[in-house]
């Protein structure tokens, strides 16, 4: 097995389920999903990638870099959970990780 390939299995176990390995590019995240608790205490807003389906919680440390990924920033009251990130594509696909939008939950 190579590593990619290992960290595919990993992935799958940590995330529950098969997702493509290849970009679609054109995933739209579920807005209920987005507005859930985090599932840890440490988590500061979702993570969506467009790519493949796949949503990530980050921490605050995790918004900044993306926020400046994206050309924006964050905002007093953006976290957290009152924005989300949009990615197009993230550790089980193949779609471009640099490509990072900003949105705003409240807009739905
Ligand atoms: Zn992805």
């Amino acid at each position: 097995m190579s590593e990619d390939q290992k960290d595919r299995v990993v992935a799958r176990r940590l995330f529950g389920s098969v997702r493509p390995t290849q970009s679609s590019g054109n995933c739209v995240p579920d807005l209920e999903a987005l507005k859930r608790p985090f599932s840890s205490t440490t988590s500061q807003a979702y993570l969506f990638c467009a790519g493949c389906g796949a949503l990530y919680e980050t921490e605050e440390e995790g918004a900044e870099t993306l926020a400046k990924k994206a050309g924006e920033k964050i905002l007093p009251g953006d976290l957290p959970n009152k924005i989300y990130f949009e990615i197009q594509g993230c550790a089980l696909c193949d779609g471009d990780q640099n490509l990072v939008t900003k949105k705003d939950l409240s807009d739905g």
